[in-house]
């Protein structure tokens, strides 16, 4: 694909919108040539299908499915596991439900890919509000940050785990990072306890995520942010401590929140912290300001990468995040439709020259992601002397 150098607009109208940043607007290279028959192709999927965008039915009955694995899972510990073998179990099963949650419903439901009516997406979003998240945070840090500036340093926040990780060539690197490949695997599982504790609370207080300026949530957003917090530590610790001892309680948060930390993070890793992403950097253009010089629908290609896109069980467990290309071009479709959309997003980039990064199965991505932790824990190469 061929794109010019000018650079003169933002991310196209379909793209999200630009997010504000310290120092001004990072602007993509204008082009929408790509995106239109991106746009052009799907929208024919659909006419042709006569399949619906959002509201659609499976996704109603896989919402249900797993709020009921969640309740089951929850009521069990709370009623009837006396024991270490079935409380152990039941742990994870909770944990992996609240992955699912997030990856399916409020993941959606954040995107405004659920359904056409925008209190059904409101309300299914709150879902991460009920895991110790915050609705209202993630809009900012996933919707107007991720997703408009994936994998560019200093501007994407999914990418700065802080100092005890690099995941990107562009971040500064300290001789631990060469261990980076087997213990960050274990520090993913606190990123959930670290996100219950402290990390909304930190963001609510300075008014910031990573380099990026947020107003702080006030009055209806407020209510829900403060409401989220005590319906969470409630369900987490309240309730449970009125029947069971305190290290009893600690220890199912710590598994349970640890299991849906590391498969959580995980997933989100395999998607754009592999060999295969690009890590781009933005360009000074003429007038002083830094620009992109890959187009929006560009970018997003180049940096995600798909995985396991023929295993049915991950494709329903994920939640469309093993087809992230798809979901990156088109976050307000439903993430049912991805397997087929995956066909003709991959045609399309075929046509115009386009890298288009897929691993056949998870194992082949994990692989990967280890690879890319251990490359970027290595010291840098010297060049050689002329
Ligand atoms: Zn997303």
């Amino acid at each position: 694909m061929t794109t010019s150098n000018t650079f003169t607009a933002t991310a196209p109208s379909s793209a999200p919108a630009a997010a504000p940043v310290l120092g001004g607007t990072l602007k993509f290279n204008s082009s929408d040539r790509f995106l239109r028959e991106l746009r052009r192709r799907v929208d024919a999927y659909f006419e042709k299908t006569g399949r619906a965008r959002r509201d659609c039915p499976q996704m109603y009955f896989k919402t249900a499915s797993i709020l009921a694995w969640f309740a089951a899972a929850y009521l069990l510990l709370l009623f009837v596991a006396t024991s270490w073998w079935t409380i152990i179990p039941l742990s994870l099963v909770l944990g992996l439900a609240i992955a699912a949650i997030g990856f399916n419903i409020q993941h959606d439901a954040g995107h405004k890919a659920y359904s056409e009516r925008p209190w059904v997406n409101k309300v299914m979003a709150l879902t991460l509000d009920l895991m110790g998240g915050s609705s209202y945070l993630w809009d900012w840090k996933h919707n107007s940050i991720h997703h408009t500036y994936p994998n560019i340093e200093g501007q994407d926040d999914d990418i700065n785990v802080g100092f005890l990780g690099r995941l990107s060539p562009h971040q500064k690197r300290y001789w631990f990072h060469r261990l980076q490949g087997v213990y960050l695997w274990v520090l993913y599982g606190f990123l959930a306890i670290k996100w219950h504790f402290f990390d909304d609370f930190y963001n609510v207080a300075v008014g910031r995520i990573g380099g990026h300026t947020i107003p702080r949530p006030k009055g209806k957003d407020l209510v829900v942010f403060i409401a989220g917090k005590v319906v969470f530590f409630s369900i987490a610790f309240g309730i449970p401590l009125l029947l069971h001892p305190w290290w009893a309680v600690l220890g199912v948060y710590a598994l349970a929140a640890f299991t849906s930390g590391v498969v959580l993070s995980v997933v989100f890793q395999l998607a754009h912290c592999v060999e295969e992403a690009d890590f781009p950097v933005p360009v000074i253009a003429p007038d002083g300001s830094q620009r992109m010089t890959s187009d929006w629908a560009l970018h997003q290609v180049q940096t995600t990468v798909d995985f396991a896109p023929r295993n049915p069980v991950l494709c329903w467990f994920l939640g469309g995040l093993n087809f992230q290309i798809e979901h990156h071009l088109f976050h307000r479709i439903c993430h049912v439709h991805y397997p087929a959309l995956s066909q003709v997003v991959e045609e399309v980039c075929r046509e115009f020259g386009v890298k288009y990064a897929a691993h056949r199965s998870i194992f082949g991505a994990i692989a990967s992601h280890f690879r890319w932790l251990v490359q970027m824990g290595r010291p840098p190469k010297l060049a050689p002397c002329p």
